[in-house]
């Protein structure tokens, strides 16, 4: 285990000099404390019992700091102004003696991080972590392996992009060691040289692993611009998964929502008791419903609009509001198209239902000439994004197009897309869009919720109402003047919200989208291989939830298939399709291709005991 850790903290932070005045970047203070000591607690905690600093500029701080904790020794480089991170590190060749972690001055990071490159097995580590877009990134290319080749602030030096570089690292005193006589050796600029340099001319000689964490919270602080999103996002972030007192059993969540939630989400339910009333309590759902906005809309021209209730609710609310004198068309390619039939018809709506095959695309010819010859007026199309019922995603961006042509608005049950498959609303000419809090937002459920385009909410104001909880023009005037919802709103479930958003920011629509496409290849593969087939074909799939044809096996059970996989922690759901005998697989929620291939072995399993009932009994 590295007893030992070296900071370095030369530089001069001249990027941010305007904030940090005129001390060093490592003395801004987060929660009253420089990030630095952060730092150094979370470096004690994790056993380092020595802490090297390198200084430069305003060295005094860091003395100053150094009285506070013996256990650490600051080493000084004088030519600071006009040298590079590998001179400071070269200037501790007399103090470091064993092997060490290398961190840069100006990190915030959560505790994890140190934990995974102490106890890693290589002795050389770098940390690194998907693409933060900070403006300063420096990017790692490596090989199929996961060994350093090389790394840069230039993308296009780079053969390929594989990683970011954290700024903590593991190294053995002998990889040191090349490091310095490296620098000793390089004539022209050696003193310019930084670290990042030196790390990868040695790497042809030296394996450097680079342990790749798509999950670690951290950030560095260059610019004002990082240190506000520092103390905005990245550092709650990291308190709330500081916070968590003890794991809860994890449970592997197959259904199609509510979805697998990581243990900070479950947490930030507990709180304080509160009055929803309370001003606090506005700033959370304020901040939810402009989130929830900006995931798929600007905030001018849209806004969103919360319920209590299930996302059934939110769509109840768009149909049973919207839709005036003239007729509702519903495509109908699953069951929750149908859904959206039957609130329709509970309402009294006048309402085409377009029924489309459930495993092919939306025969968009036919559905022109239906709407071109329709004896009522149509005014709106209603449409499931991704039916969940099979996994066809449905093509709303040429509905909008479609829409735009014959001046209608279109309405988006995006219930299973929201936050995993990207959706522009006013690209793709989207006027109400209907949700929930308990699928890849992968926070709990009760809250349902409408994106609505504003001028079409307000246009609704003098409409005739046919219903009170869910009327979506009074919820909307109500919340924006009062930062309240109508009645009372599921007060728990919005702060998990509140975090599941924090931790979809973090994550991004788009990296989501990529983590579920994965665990969806995986699950194809594997069923694959054991002889099974999917209803719906890729180019109609949406990667999000998948029904796959039951075997024909006589001994063949669903709900013996259901209770094999619950008593081993993993929860599947059964089909929805009438003609087909289904059962169904999603791929949503805090669970990554690890846990698919976990499924894919236990179903082997399953279906090898299928065939040979008896075998066990013999034995
Ligand atoms: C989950 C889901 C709903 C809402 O179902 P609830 O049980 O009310 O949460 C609506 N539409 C689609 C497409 C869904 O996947």
């Amino acid at each position: 285990m590295v007893k030992t850790a070296v900071i370095l903290a030369a530089g001069m932070g001249e990027r941010i000099r305007e904030r940090t005045g005129d001390h060093p970047k490592g003395f801004l203070l987060l929660d009253g404390k420089p990030l630095i000591e952060h730092s150094i607690l979370k470096l004690l905690d994790a056993g380092i019992e020595s802490i090297i600093i390198g200084t430069g500029y305003e060295k005094e701080a860091y003395e100053e700091l150094a009285v506070k904790y013996p256990e650490i020794e600051c080493v000084y480089n004088a030519d600071y102004e006009t040298t590079g991170s590998m001179y400071t590190l070269y200037k501790l060749k007399d103090v470091i003696k064993e092997d060490f972690l290398l961190l840069e001055s100006d990190l915030i990071y959560e505790k994890e991080a140190l934990n995974i490159v102490i106890s890693h097995p290589c002795e050389n580590v770098i940390l690194a972590s998907k693409f933060t877009n900070s403006g300063d990134e420096v990017y790692i290319e490596a090989d199929d392996n996961q060994y350093l080749i090389n790394m840069s602030k230039d993308k296009q030096v780079l053969n390929h992009v594989s990683s970011e570089l954290v700024g903590i690292t593991k190294l053995a005193n002998a990889t040191f060691h090349k490091l310095c006589s490296y620098l000793e050796k390089t004539v022209k600029d050696f003193h310019k040289m930084h670290y990042e340099e030196a790390l990868v001319s040695i790497a042809k000689e030296i394996a450097i692993f680079v342990q790749q964490e798509s999950n670690i919270v951290w950030c560095e602080v260059d610019m004002e611009e990082h240190w506000q999103r520092a103390i905005n996002f990245i550092y709650p972030l990291i308190k709330e998964k500081e916070n968590v007192v003890q794991k809860v059993n994890r449970k592997i969540l197959l259904n199609p929502g509510p979805a697998t939630t990581t243990d900070t989400v479950k947490y930030a339910q507990i709180v304080e008791d509160i009055c929803p009333r309370e001003e606090a309590f506005s700033d959370v759902m304020e901040f939810v419903a402009d989130a929830l906005t900006a995931f798929v809309a600007n905030l001018e021209d849209y806004t969103t609009v919360l319920f209590s209730g299930s996302g059934t609710a939110a769509v109840e609310s768009i149909l049973s509001s919207v839709i005036r004198d003239d007729a509702l068309l519903i495509i109908n390619n699953g069951a929750y198209g149908e859904r959206m039939c039957k609130i329709a018809s509970a309402y009294g709506l006048k309402f085409y239902n377009f029924i489309s095959p459930a495993d092919q695309a939306i025969n968009l010819r036919l559905l022109e000439t239906f709407i071109q010859n329709s004896k009522l007026k149509i005014s709106h199309i209603a449409v499931v994004h991704c039916e969940t019922s099979t996994g066809l995603l449905n093509d709303i961006e040429s509905l909008g197009q479609l829409c735009e042509k014959h001046h209608l608005s279109l309405i988006v049950d995006a219930m299973s897309a929201f936050a995993a498959i990207p959706i522009d609303m006013k690209e793709m000419n989207i006027s109400y869009l209907a949700a929930s809090s308990n699928k890849n937002l992968q926070g709990m459920a009760g809250v349902s919720f409408v994106v609505a385009n504003k001028e079409q909410v307000e246009s609704l104001k003098n409409a005739r109402r046919r219903n009170v909880y869910l009327n979506l023009y009074n919820q909307y005037a109500h919340f924006k003047a009062t930062k309240q919802m109508q009645f009372t709103p599921p007060v728990q479930t919005l702060y998990a919200l509140k975090q599941a958003i924090i931790e979809t920011k973090w994550e991004t629509i788009e990296g989501r989208y990529e983590r579920y496409s994965k665990s969806w290849e995986t699950l194809i593969e594997g069923i694959t291989r054991l002889g099974m087939k999917h209803l719906v074909d890729r180019k109609n799939h949406s990667k999000i939830i998948t029904s796959i044809i039951e075997p024909s096996h006589p001994n063949y059970n669903f709900y013996e298939m259901h209770d094999f996989f619950y008593e081993r922690g993993i929860t599947i759901y059964p089909g929805k399709v009438d003609k087909q005998k289904t059962f169904r697989v999603a791929n949503i929620g805090n669970i990554s291709s690890i846990d698919m291939e976990k499924f894919i072995d236990l179903l082997e399993e399953f279906l090898n005991e299928l065939k040979e009932p008896n075998e066990s009994e013999k034995i």
